[in-house]
């Protein structure tokens, strides 16, 4: 790829989309640690596609690889001791895993740009506010120093932190953690990227907060038409705004389809657990949370079966034997469950979704924390 860091330099972003592909794809993509403890699995067999102005959630528990895959499109891993063992990531047509780090330095930020979870070690914090929403203006864009900071006001003001003009001239440590979240978000929007990768950017924060955090995301989209990667690990969080849901268990896939298929088809009962241990579903089904039992394998030493298998409370003798091959569904919908195509199975364990989702409270008004200005 012919991409230079000069003025013949060509976004990404504004090249078409080549027929009969997404926006981005990410296919059958695998990258492992090589340690001395052994090889980890972190990222193994993730496939998924995303189309502009959709949101794709990625759900699972700590450690079942959701951040390592987002930072692995990035080209934020390093190589050694991680390494790419298979697989494509296709942004526009261009495989990212091909590009040279100077080209992918045009890409992060720019083309695709990452929310990151905690905005306290994100954000430097000798650096003034408006220098660090600018400075991705000033790499990509070529904007001048006055040009940049007229453009962080506006942003700062987008982003609805009050009186921009004078808080763009302030240091992290004098912003509450939610406006420091919108600080992030207006750095992530600078460039006006095509993807944003938002990796549980609300965890640190309170419900209230927590919700106009996704609705400003949301609001951003509308306009922008971006699309949105949303990593997490509550099923509740992405319920309203996802167009498809990828769960991940142990650096797998576990399963991937529209949120609709997610949530009222499910073929996993990983993904079941999961729908279970939203607050809004007990209350639906009338029962108390029924937790996950156990904990998530080592990355390392994998059980030789499914690699859920000694936490299902459905696993037989084939789960812990034989590794579930891809069960496909339609529109894409995949499933790695050897019962996967049972329907009995299915409709005997699945949980009953049939009345409701589990919702962010989205209606909150977006009022208090833009008033607030407090460490
Ligand atoms: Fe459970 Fe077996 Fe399906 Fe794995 S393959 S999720 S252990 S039923």
């Amino acid at each position: 790829m012919a991409r230079k860091k000069n003025d013949n330099y060509v976004d990404l972003k504004t090249q078409p989309i080549p027929e009969g592909q997404h926006l981005l794809e990410v296919d059958d993509l695998k990258m492992y640690f090589h340690t001395e403890d052994g090889i980890v699995h972190a990222v193994d067999g993730v496939s998924y596609t995303l189309d502009r102005g959709e949101t794709l959630g990625v759900v699972g528990e700590s450690g079942s690889g959701k951040s390592v895959t987002a930072m692995t499109i990035m080209g934020l891993i390093s190589m050694p001791p991680g390494k790419i063992e298979g697989g494509r990531v296709m942004y526009r047509g261009h495989n990212l895993l091909e590009m040279s780090e100077e080209e992918m330095q045009h890409v992060r930020g720019n083309d695709i740009a990452m929310i990151f979870q905690d905005p306290m070690t994100s954000l430097n914090p000798v650096y003034k506010i408006g220098r660090q929403v600018s400075e991705g203006l000033r790499l990509h864009r070529g904007y001048t120093k006055q040009q940049a900071h007229e453009r962080a006001i506006e942003l700062l003001d987008l982003v609805g932190i009050p009186e921009p003009e004078k808080r763009v001239d302030q240091y992290p440590h004098q912003f509450s953690g939610g406006m420091r979240q919108r600080v992030m978000i207006a750095m992530a929007l600078a460039c006006d990227p095509d993807v944003l990768i938002a990796d549980e950017p609300t965890t640190a924060l309170d419900v209230t907060i927590q919700a106009q955090i996704v609705e400003l995301m949301q609001e951003m989209q509308q306009k922008n038409g971006n699309a949105i990667i949303m990593i997490t690990h509550d099923l509740g969080v992405v319920a309203d705004m996802a167009d498809k849901i990828m769960v991940m268990y142990a650096g797998h896939p576990a399963e991937f389809g529209t949120a609709d298929e997610i949530f009222y088809n499910s073929r996993h009962p990983y993904t079941w657990g999961l729908i279970r241990s939203i607050p809004e579903q007990a209350i639906d089904e009338k029962k108390p949370l029924t937790p996950i039992h156990g904990n998530p394998p080592s990355l390392v030493n994998l059980p030789k079966g499914c690699a859920f298998a000694p936490r299902c409370p459905y696993a037989t003798e084939r789960c812990h034997a034989e590794r579930p091959q891809k069960w496909t569904g339609a529109s894409g919908h995949y499933s790695m469950c050897h019962y996967a195509d049972d329907d009995e199975f299915v409709g005997k364990y699945a949980p009953d979704t049939s009345r409701s989702r589990g919702t962010v409270p989205s209606a909150i008004p977006a009022a208090d924390e833009s008033k607030g200005g407090e460490a």
